[in-house]
């Protein structure tokens, strides 16, 4: 089946994660010797923009980095990983954004985040980058950047194109966005207990739906996702069971999929299809290295005819 190039915008941040390897959680002032260095590209906005373009989608990621090392890095990697870098811009005077992750053996972590250049996409870098996000297909946004700059975003858009997709993490009170300028928002459950607020996942995304918002996807992990929105009942979509082996990015393969399948193919598969790739990028170590491909969404999701919950059996897919 032909399927067409959707184009992607995603404007978020892009970052590099410093990962140290330590025996233990270090105490407060404690100096503790780690056992491995890593560092990995990442950062919301550059993890989705990957993760699209690794699908296939023609993806242009429009951020910051600074003027150091990593910057020039990160830029390299994204270029080399099929993402078009033409909207990042290099800010003078300040560092690239750097998570610095502790994992201890136990496999717990902790992470201290410094925004950097991501902390500088101000609302004059989106009225400079304006036209460009607004002629794609699909604008992908997270909240790892201003959250006014996403506010004037959303509201300078034409309102008819791009649709317009919000991962909104990390969570944070959404009431100065125009969530009816949002097709489709994507929380995990503890970030839709935050946006949505409420005692359940059903009154949280009913609020950010009488707010305006026309759909919420809850992302539940193992338990795949759940889809709230004004037109009918709540979908459940279940997940193919995986070995897994590290669940960074999930999320943002979730996300960057289903900005490269909603243009295409009807709402529902386009979940399945970004469920699937959920589950591959927890099947591999890291971020941007354990996004899956098309191919391999595509042979996990007919080797799983998966049923949704509420117990139809699904039709068997063509190749
Ligand atoms: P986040 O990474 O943002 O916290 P989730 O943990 O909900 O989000 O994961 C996003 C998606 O990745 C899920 O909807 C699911 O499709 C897939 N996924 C995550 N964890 C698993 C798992 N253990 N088994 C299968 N799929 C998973």
């Amino acid at each position: 089946m032909k399927h067409e190039r959707p184009t992607v915008a995603v404007v978020g941040s892009i970052n590099t994660d410093l990962v140290i390897e330590v025996p233990r959680m270090p105490a407060p002032g404690e100096t503790l010797v780690g056992r491995r260095v890593m560092f990995y590209p990442g950062g919301k906005g550059a993890n989705q923009a990957v993760a699209a373009a690794k699908l296939g989608a023609d993806v242009s990621l429009f951020g910051k980095v600074g003027d150091d090392p990593f910057g020039e890095r990160l830029r390299e990697g994204l270029r080399e990983s099929g993402v078009g870098v033409r909207g990042v811009e290099t800010e003078r005077g300040i560092p690239s954004g750097l998570a610095s992750i502790w994992v201890a053996e136990a496999g717990d972590n902790a992470i201290a985040l410094a925004a950097g250049a991501n902390g500088r996409v101000d609302c004059r870098f989106i009225e400079r980058h304006l036209d460009r996000i607004a002629g794609a297909d699909v604008l992908l946004v997270q909240l790892e950047i201003p959250i006014e700059s996403v506010g004037l975003l959303l509201r300078k858009l034409p309102s008819a194109r791009p649709l317009v997709i919000l991962d909104p993490a990390p969570a944070r009170n959404l009431s100065g966005l125009p969530l009816s300028r949002i097709d489709t928002i994507t929380p995990n459950e503890s970030e839709l207990a935050i946006v949505g607020g409420g005692e359940d996942i059903e009154a949280g995304a009913q609020r950010l739906l009488d707010a305006g918002a026309a759909s919420v996807v809850c992302t539940l992990g193992p338990a795949g996702a759940v889809r709230f929105s004004v037109e009918g009942p709540p979908q459940r979509f279940s997940a193919p069971e995986v070995r897994v082996v590290d669940t960074t990015a999930a999320g943002d393969a979730f996300n960057g999929a289903l900005a490269w399948a909603l243009p295409t193919q009807s709402v529902e598969d386009a979940i399945r299809f970004a469920v699937a790739a959920g589950a591959l990028a927890t099947t591999e170590r890291g971020a941007q290295p354990s996004l899956p491909r098309r191919d391999e969404v595509d042979a996990l999701l007919s080797a799983h005819a998966h049923r949704e919950e509420r117990g139809t059996p699904r039709r068997p897919r063509r190749n």
